[in-house]
């Protein structure tokens, strides 16, 4: 059986009205995994056995943080750092080195990238995001209505332009992957001309010979090139 299509969703991204619609599918899946991983199930064996195998990543611990449950997190992390005590204690920084060669450290180094990089939630997302992407490819294939949606876009941040072409290159051929990357990289192209213009008249506006002309679209320019160039999603 082919793999679940997520039509919805995909959907519901392109329908709302900002600089990136899979930024926009990503912050609702990082909500969503935020509210499970601090939800009841945390004290599932499981998932308990997951969290405590890959822990979470700097920004998704601060995020949980902000949320509250700080039992929960308090929780989470006794027994991560149970897990990571006695596998750091195996790996005690070597001093001696063999006969001219420098002291090794990488398994220790290794270890402690690898768990700083590793996170719960975004195993969570990534997962999901990666069957919206495919999703896309699906309905690009099948579905002038969303093409059209597509097109109308107001283009992506850096970071999901690049998606789109990697899983363009892998699920599309021929006419398909042609037009499907000749109007990605004009969507993409075109809105940060427009992001970029709208941040020249942001910066004007700190000119007083400016100062009494309308905002235009200058206002929150900053937050939305943010937005493109680093995938951040800042309320004004
Ligand atoms: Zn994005
Ligand atoms: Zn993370």
């Amino acid at each position: 059986m082919a793999e679940q299509l997520y039509t919805i969703p995909v959907n519901d991204a392109f329908d709302t009205d900002c600089e990136c619609p899979v930024c926009a599918m990503y912050i609702k899946l990082e909500n969503d995994a935020l509210d499970y991983t601090l939800g009841p199930s945390y004290m599932e064996e499981d998932v308990r056995a997951m969290t405590d195998k890959v822990g979470f990543c700097k920004e998704h611990a601060k995020k949980m943080y902000e949320r509250g449950n700080r039992l929960g997190m308090a929780l989470m992390y006794q027994t991560h750092t149970y897990g990571v005590i006695e596998a750091m204690s195996k790996l005690k920084p070597e001093t001696k080195s063999g006969f001219l060669k420098k002291a090794d450290n990488s398994s220790l180094i290794n270890y402690v990238r690898n768990m700083s990089d590793s996170c719960f939630i975004c195993d969570r997302i990534e997962k999901v995001l990666d069957r919206y992407i495919v999703t896309i490819m699906y309905l690009w294939k099948h579905d002038e209505v969303f093409k059209e949606k597509y097109k109308n876009s107001k283009g992506f941040c850096m970071d999901h332009y690049a998606m789109l072409v990697e899983y363009a290159s892998k699920e599309l051929s021929g006419k398909e992957l042609e037009s499907f990357m000749e109007i990605t990289e004009k969507l993409f192209i075109d809105n940060m001309k427009r992001v970029k213009e709208d941040l020249d008249w942001f910066i004007n506006k700190f000119d007083y010979r400016y100062k009494d002309e309308s905002w235009k679209n200058g206002k929150d320019a900053l937050p939305r090139m943010l937005g493109k160039v680093n995938s951040l999603d800042i309320q004004e």
